[in-house]
Order: structure tokens, then C-alpha cells, then sequence
């Protein structure tokens, strides 16, 4: 389900002849992190050449824009606004022309200090083209008074805090960054001669790269035609992984942190049913985001599995709802359930998360209205009561239902018989660590922010 906004997916190919075609498709592998715009940058070796647009990447390119893009390296972006307007002046990469030559950039996550340091950089003269936390990276290089890129770039990433997995783009090489914290991931995988950096490994899986390894908390990786280096010029921090990258953005089939997604979250399955006290006889789960979780939770507590709820993929951002008579199609237009398999039944539904609680209502009273007897609730993961500054879109802390409802408020709300969510210590323990020792960030369930926002 796709209704808060969310971040964002990147990638880069160094040494290829087919660079930008292999971005675009490691783009495409990208999507579900980010659907308003995409961008892909490369270079001949002399110079940089943009191509971005609002849309989906498969809209965006046609086989005329990527022959525009030629040279063996290359970066790719694609957005879903998280700081700045949605507009076209915000689709990355961002490309420059300063001092150091030309500079694309593209990056996944949030500053929490970057309108304190554009206020600083506007007050000192810098003139902004866009709202996106990105150009303050740009402008900290340019002003640095350190003699080369290099150091001028550890020392602008010096002075930001927060989450960034990055991918720069000069005429010469492909630079990878990842923030010290590890929050948003960053993976680094071969194609013969040809590197690839990725947000997700499941891109690498398109174009038959192989996963190497993680970018590392507080790496940045140089690749060019010597080969690889790798610095570390930041100070050692505490891991904080984004465990919603586990729980709902990334792709099952993707290993993330090191860990294959889809047996975390199949064991975040396992452990609410682990946790479950309500019988039942069927368990469906919210198409797509509830499904790997639901197949955990049937197979541990033995309660049947069905796809008792069907969704129509090809709902677009172009539907127009007909106004009038036929109008409020509500959720149908996108899920509709399989009558025959509910009515009459005590049914389970399971999704990810409850953000609003509009999603889950519309489901309840979907499912009960096909015919079932209960319905009850179950959420793969704990209570979502603080917005995450990192990265993810999440509504205000107001409009998050769990942040000033009780777990029988909520249920009122969604109309189900019963709600349970996953456990925070359950949830961790599926990941294989513990309450007391795990490298997660896990603030949108604690309100325990690793970086508070300045
Ligand atoms: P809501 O209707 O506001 O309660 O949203 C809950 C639904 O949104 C669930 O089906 C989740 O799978 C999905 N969801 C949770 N987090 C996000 C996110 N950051 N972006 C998009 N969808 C999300
Ligand atoms: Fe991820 Fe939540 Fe932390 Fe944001 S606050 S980085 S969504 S765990």
C-alpha cells in the first residue's frame, strides 16, 4: 500500500560500457522506493550529462534519452519527496559545474541539520535552487577551504548529521557514502570489470552483478581507474539501521544490513504468531506489504493461509475517479476480497504497519463485509507513535494514530474484533539480536531519536 511518503532509491555503475542503460535498469528494480521522479547521470570522461523527469522510470526513458546518456559510469536517483517540494527542480541527481569540475549527486535520506547550515550558508551569500537538503552538501564542498576534493568533501560531510547513502559522480570516477549511524543501506556488487553500488541488492539481481558487501557505516568508497579506496573520516558512531527497512520499504528479495529481508520478515511472522492468543481460520494477509509476515505467521500457528484479499497492480497515479453517481470507490479500487474464501470465517488479516489507521479500516470493514464472522488485526510490527526524521515521510506525530490512541482506541477505530501488534522486544529478537544489544534505530516506536533534529 502506498499512501505516507517515503525514501528514496539510488545507484551508480563504474567501468561499463552500458552504464547509464545499467543504472536505468537497477533504477527500475529501485522503484518501490521512490515513484514521483528519477534521474540518471553520466559521464564520457570530459563531461556530465542529466537526464530527470517526474514519473516512473519506465515512463521517463525511452532507448533516445539513454542514448543520450553515453560514457562507462553513471548514477541514477529516484525520488519520493521527503524534504522539499515535489517538483522537478527537486528530481535528482543534482549536477554541478564549481571549482572541482563537474559534480552529480544523488542521495537517499534525511539531514536533521540542514536548515540550520542553509540558513548559515544563505546568510554568507549561497544562493539555493532548489529545497532539497542535497544542495547543502554541494555548497559546503564548493566553500571548504581545504586545497582538494577530496578534503573538501570529508570536510562538508563532516558537517552534516543524519541519514545519507550517497552516490557522486565526477568526470572521472564513482564515489559511494554511507553516514557513520548506517542508517539507510548502501550495497556494493560486481559485474565483471564493472562496480555497482546500489540501495538494494535486488538491483544487482537484475543485472546479474554480484553482491559483494555493504558499504560500510561511515565509508566512502572512490572507484576509478586505479580500482578501489576506501576512507573512513568520520568519528565512530553507534549503529542505527532503519528497522522499517526490514519491516515494509525494502524488497523481500533484497539482503539489507547484511541480513536477507524476506527471513526477517517472515520471522517478524512467526513471532506475532508466537504472540498471538485469538483462534482463527483463515489468515490473509494486505496485499503486497502484509504478505511475507502472514505466510510466517500461518506457518507457526498452523492457521491456514489464503489470498483472501486480491490487488489490482495496475492502479496508477493517472486513475480518475468518475465523479457523480459512481464515485467512492474507496479502497476497491485497489484490493477487493475473495468472498467465497471469507464468509463465514473467524479471519486474521495481517499488514506491516498502522501509520493513519485509514488503510486498515477500509480493510476491516471490507473483510467484514465480505461475509466474515471476525476480524481481527495483526500487525508485524510495534505501535508507530513518533514521525521519523531520517529519511521517511511519515505523517506528524497528530496524525500517526498510535501516537494518542490506546490499542482498544484503535480498534474501535478500524471496527476490527481485536488488534495486536508485534512486540518491540519480539520484533527484535526475529532479527537474531536482543533488546539490549542491536544496531537498529528504532525511534518511530520509541521516540528515542539517535540525532535529534536542529
Ligand atoms: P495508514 O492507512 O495511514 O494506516 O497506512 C498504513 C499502510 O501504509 C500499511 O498498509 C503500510 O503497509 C503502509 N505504509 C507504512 N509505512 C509506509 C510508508 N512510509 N510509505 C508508504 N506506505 C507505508
Ligand atoms: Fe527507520 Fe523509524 Fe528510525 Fe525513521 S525513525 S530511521 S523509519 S526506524
Amino acid at each position: 500500500m502506498w499512501n505516507v511518503k517515503e525514501k528514496c532509491g539510488i545507484a551508480g555503475v563504474y567501468g561499463h560500457p552500458e552504464a547509464a542503460n545499467l543504472v536505468y535498469l537497477c533504477l527500475y528494480a529501485l522503484q518501490h522506493r521512490g515513484q514521483e521522479s528519477a534521474g540518471i547521470a553520466s559521464t564520457n570522461g570530459t563531461e556530465i550529462h542529466i537526464e530527470k523527469e517526474m514519473g516512473l522510470v519506465a515512463e521517463i526513458f525511452n532507448e533516445e534519452r539513454l542514448k543520450k546518456l553515453k560514457g562507462e559510469a553513471a548514477i541514477g536517483h529516484n525520488r519520493y519527496s521527503t524534504t522539499g517540494e515535489s517538483s522537478l527542480k527537486n528530481a535528482q541527481p543534482l549536477v554541478v559545474n564549481f571549482k572541482y569540475g563537474n559534480l552529480a549527486i544523488a542521495h537517499n535520506g534525511n539531514l536533521v541539520n540542514a536548515h540550520l547550515l542553509r540558513r548559515v550558508l544563505e546568510e554568507e551569500g549561497s544562493i539555493f535552487q532548489s529545497t532539497m537538503d542535497t544542495e547543502v552538501i554541494v555548497h559546503l564542498i564548493a566553500k571548504s577551504k581545504c586545497k582538494s576534493f577530496k578534503d573538501s568533501l570529508i570536510d562538508a560531510l563532516k558537517q552534516i548529521r543524519g541519514a545519507f547513502s550517497m552516490v557522486l559522480l565526477r568526470e572521472k570516477e564513482l564515489i559511494g557514502i554511507r553516514d557513520p549511524w548506517g542508517i539507510r543501506p548502501l550495497a556494493l556488487g560486481r559485474l565483471k570489470d564493472a562496480y555497482v553500488i546500489a540501495s538494494e541488492t535486488c538491483a544487482f539481481d537484475l543485472i546479474d552483478a554480484k553482491y559483494e558487501r555493504d558499504i560500510k557505516p561511515g565509508e566512502i568508497i572512490k572507484i576509478d581507474e586505479k580500482g578501489v579506496e576506501s576512507w573512513f573520516p568520520f568519528d565512530e558512531q553507534p549503529l542505527r539501521h532503519c528497522i522499517f527497512e526490514y519491516i515494509y520499504f525494502s524488497r523481500p528479495d533484497s539482503i539489507v544490513f547484511g541480513k536477507e529481508v524476506y527471513n526477517i520478515r517472515f520471522r517478524f511472522g512467526v513471532q506475532l504468531a508466537k504472540e498471538n492468543e485469538i483462534e482463527a481460520d483463515l489468515v490473509i494477509p494486505v496485499p503486497d506489504s502484509g504478505i511475507v509476515a502472514a505466510l510466517g505467521f500461518s506457518r507457526e500457528s498452523g492457521i491456514p493461509f489464503e489470498l483472501g484479499i486480491i490487488r489490482n497492480h495496475y492502479v496508477g497515479r493517472t486513475f480518475i475517479e468518475p465523479t457523480e453517481s459512481i464515485r467512492h470507490f474507496g479502497v476497491k479500487i485497489k484490493l477487493n476480497p475473495v468472498k467465497e474464501l471469507i464468509k463465514g470465517k473467524r479471519v486474521i488479516v495481517i499488514d506491516d504497519s498502522i501509520v493513519r489507521g485509514t488503510t486498515s479500516r477500509k480493510i476491516v470493514k471490507m473483510v467484514r463485509a465480505a461475509g466474515a464472522k471476525e476480524v481481527h488485526m495483526k500487525i508485524s510490527s510495534p505501535p508507530i507513535t513518533h514521525p521519523c526524521f531520517y529519511g521517511i515521510d511519515t505523517p506528524t506525530r497528530r496524525e500517526l494514530i498510535a501516537s494518542s490512541h490506546t490499542i482498544e482506541e484503535i480498534r474501535k477505530y478500524i471496527t476490527a474484533d481485536s488488534v495486536q501488534y508485534l512486540s518491540l522486544e519480539g520484533m527484535i529478537k526475529a532479527t537474531g539480536y536482543t533488546l539490549e544489544s542491536h544496531p537498529f534505530c528504532l525511534a518511530c516506536f520509541t521516540g528515542k531519536y539517535p540525532l535529534k533534529f536542529q
